[in-house]
């Protein structure tokens, strides 16, 4: 029988719902409900990420 797109995969949810790269871990992430109003300025997948993101960014090269 014909298998195609029975997982739901197919039916991609709206945009809010969309998964983004970590640019700390290179990781993907995906949408989580803590950040379903601030999607759009999450960048990092998790606290850590972000704090290491701040620190490297603080840490100024001599
Ligand atoms: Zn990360």
């Amino acid at each position: 029988m014909p298998r195609k797109h029975v997982n739901g995969k197919a039916a991609r949810p709206p945009a809010e719902r969309d998964s983004k790269v970590c640019p700390v871990c290179g990781l993907p992430f995906s949408w989580r409900r803590k950040w379903e109003r601030d999607w759009d300025n999450v960048r990092y997948c998790s606290d850590r990420c972000r704090a290491a993101a701040k620190r490297q960014e603080q840490q100024r090269p001599s």
